[in-house]
């Protein structure tokens, strides 16, 4: 069978590209399933993109916040009438189990319901004048067109999370999705054609990530760029966008997180809730928790728990319902994911939970790997230092609260971090200790509302927060205005 060609949304238009060059989308359950292709577009046809959203920008901005908000709202309900048919295509995507791409979904139009709500908030502040007669205000603005290049884990929900509060804000929007989930932007592009959104408002990219880079750091028209992938070309991109002084940059990079678990937490439901936190979505999540701390005294028992619960868990197709954990998303995530787990063991770590691919019967044709547990890591080993993006947890022993925190604050990312203790004193000094932009207490370290702020410190992430009041700010600049309003 021919695969579907799609295309991307540009000027308002669906458009093939001139370059007749096709990537497959490919189902990492089975990878004899491909779920169509998408087009490499040309550097021209990028640059067409970026020239559309100019375009549009000049009568989007105009438009009230109001009506802007009225477009995000119709897409809310839009992504609500069709979340199993999106869900179903993210789980084939990418691999997440069906229920979790359920709740990707939800809270996508989340999203856009909540940002959709700004359009009536203030938009400025009106402000005292130390001169009398003169009438003064702030009034917060878009920047123009941004970019907005996404990861493949939560394809539709990073965009989500970034697209609702630049478009409440009057941006307009050049997006570059992962190569390996293009099908989760093309339902996002449907959506916002259905509900009539204006041309040019949305533009989608697909094809060589540096050359659509290069658009978006060089255009003179692209005035941000937010970016959630790795640390690697987040810190790149920063660079580069030091260059032009117009040109502002949001990072959303990656985590090492940690778990700390002290003598008195209970260990049954902490063992439970660092299972949930470290392979939900089989670890590919940027808050994964990818590091257990855990005092002496509390050890053995925890690891009881926290092995047997692991070996429980149910790998297979996210499409069955009975599945807790599907397929890590690609060939390279998978030689990844198994490279740090025989360096685990080389650093001297033990294997206690999983260690390798699955391939048998099922799993013949999918990038399975059994959830694993590596103990005894020590903080300073590279498996407990560098992202891994996989079902890997390593087990780091500690002999208490102090010096627990600093293990945690011990890799240069900054992303979440969570403490498993009844003792309220340790929780409020791990709160204003531990160095990441989201903590937890007796609570995993991945799982944040749209309305909650959200973002790293150190190599995680950028002075930009996504999300919550705070998102906005990023798509807005502040114009202070005074007016001498002396009558004559
Ligand atoms: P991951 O390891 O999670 O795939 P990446 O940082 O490689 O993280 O990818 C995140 C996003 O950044 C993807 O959309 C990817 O295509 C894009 N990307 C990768 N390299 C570049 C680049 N040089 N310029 C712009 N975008 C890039």
């Amino acid at each position: 069978m021919q695969n579907r060609e799609y295309g991307n949304l540009v000027a308002g238009e669906i458009r093939t590209s001139a370059s007749r060059e096709n990537t497959p989308d490919i189902n990492p359950a089975d990878t004899r399933e491909v779920l169509g292709v998408f087009p490499s577009m040309t550097e021209d046809e990028v640059v067409e993109a970026v020239e559309s959203a100019a375009e549009a920008f000049r009568a989007w901005k105009d438009l009230t916040p109001i009506a802007r908000g009225a477009y995000l709202f119709q897409a809310a309900n839009l992504f609500r009438d069709r979340a199993e048919s999106i869900a179903r295509d993210i789980t084939r995507e990418v691999g997440k189990t069906i229920k979790e791409a359920r709740v990707e979904v939800a809270n996508t139009a989340n999203f856009f319901e909540y940002f959709a709500g700004f359009g009536r908030q203030p938009q400025g502040d009106h402000l005292p004048d130390e001169r009398s007669g003169v009438f003064t205000y702030t009034q917060r603005e878009p920047i123009g067109v941004v970019g907005l290049i996404t990861p493949w884990n939560d394809p539709l929900l990073t965009t989500a999370r970034k697209l609702a509060p630049a478009l409440i804000s009057g941006n307009t929007v050049v997006l570059k999705p992962a190569p390996d989930t293009p099908l989760a932007a093309w339902h996002l592009a449907e959506v916002f054609r259905d509900v009539e959104l204006p041309g040019g408002v949305i533009n989608t990219v697909t094809g060589s990530a540096s050359m659509i880079g290069n658009v978006l750091l060089e255009h003179p028209a692209v005035n941000g760029i937010s970016f959630t992938g790795s640390t690697r070309v987040g810190k790149e991109l920063t660079r580069r966008a030091g260059e032009r002084s117009e040109l502002r940059i949001q990072t959303e990079m990656g985590g090492k997180n940690a778990s700390l678990v002290l003598a008195d937490a209970d260990f049954a439901k902490s063992a439970d809730t660092i299972v949930a936190g470290a392979f939900a979505q089989g670890g590919q999540r940027c808050t994964a928790t990818s590091r257990v701390v855990v005092t002496e005294e509390a050890h053995g028992s925890l690891m009881e728990t926290l092995v047997a619960r692991t070996q429980d868990i149910r790998v297979g197709n996210g499409l069955d319902e009975s599945t807790a954990m599907g397929p890590v998303v690609n060939q390279g995530q998978l030689d990844r994911i198994l490279g740090a787990v025989e360096r685990g063991k080389d650093e001297g770590g033990t294997v206690v939970a999983g260690g390798s691919r699955l391939t048998e019967d099922a799993y013949e044709h999918g990038y399975f790997v059994a959830p694993t547990v590596i103990d005894g890591v020590d903080p300073e080993a590279g498996v407990a230092q560098e992202e891994i993006f996989g079902p890997v947890l390593s087990v780091i022993r500690t002999s208490d609260l102090e010096e627990g925190v600093r293990i945690v604050n011990g890799t240069g990312y900054g992303l979440s971090a969570s403490i498993f203790t009844e003792n309220l004193a340790a929780a409020h000094y791990f709160a204003r200790h531990a160095e990441a932009g989201n903590i937890s207490v007796n609570l995993p370290t991945a799982g944040w509302s749209v309305h909650l702020p959200f973002g790293g410190f150190k190599d995680s992430g950028s002075a930009f927060k996504e999300q919550g009041r705070e998102g906005l700010q990023f798509y807005t600049r502040v114009r202070t205005v005074a007016m001498n309003v002396t009558p004559r």
